[in-house]
């Protein structure tokens, strides 16, 4: 126990990167974590009422921040293509500029790059490992992304370069999922366990695609 609560103090201490009282940069720490949220969000989780699960406040709260990033000109709305009653928020290069430059937790980003690809694939299983305790614990899982996901599904044929063109879909919206969007985060992820073969067809895919 007196390891697991040393680990424990240090990831508090580490949070003090992205808690803080005030604003950095121009922005309250909720205002980083909706903006950060909605860079790395596929198309079907961009939305008021996903944002607001995601941050943990009301939906006026949600609101009102999608408000001051707009107004900063970090984000805009625009109709949803699936459902054009429903709005979509989008990043702006503005706000990615912004991201990418000043967000409060880039220098825990950096430091954790430092531990190298071993180090950094330990810290994530782990850290994976314990919010599902949380979460199995608390019936909650705020966002994942669609690789463990147990709506998507493999979609067509491979392509004749292989499987970089391979599409998903995605069962719980109905809608198709490409490579690149089955790595953004998405608050309707249900986990599931046991996927060895889309698992692997992923990292085939990958593959193919970076070569
Ligand atoms: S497969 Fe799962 S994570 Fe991916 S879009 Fe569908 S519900 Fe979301």
């Amino acid at each position: 126990m007196p390891l697991a609560r040393e680990a424990v103090e240090l990831l508090v201490q580490a949070a003090r990167a992205w808690y803080f009282e005030g604003n950095r940069h121009g922005l309250r720490d909720r205002e980083w974590m909706a903006l950060r949220f909605l860079g790395r969000a596929n198309r079907f989780s961009r939305t008021p009422s996903a944002l607001a699960g995601f941050i943990g406040s009301t939906r006026a709260t949600a609101s009102q921040i999608v408000k001051t990033l707009e107004s900063k000109s970090y984000l805009v709305r625009k109709p949803s293509q699936e459902d054009k009653r429903s709005v979509v928020l989008h990043v702006t290069a503005q706000g990615e500029k912004c991201l990418n430059q000043h967000d409060p937790i880039n220098h825990v980003v950096n430091a954790v790059a430092a531990l190298g690809n071993d180090g950094c694939v330990g810290l994530r299983d782990s850290l994976r490992d314990v919010l599902n305790h949380l979460d199995a614990a608390h019936q909650r899982l705020d966002a994942s992304i669609c690789r463990d996901c147990m709506f998507l599904a493999e979609r067509g044929p491979a392509t004749p370069k292989g499987r970089a063109g391979a599409e998903f879909m995605c069962r719980l919206y109905r809608a198709p999922v490409s490579l690149e969007e089955t790595e953004l985060l998405c608050t309707s992820f249900e986990r599931t366990r046991d996927r060895p073969k889309i698992e692997e067809h992923l990292d085939r895919a990958r593959i193919a695609s970076q070569g």
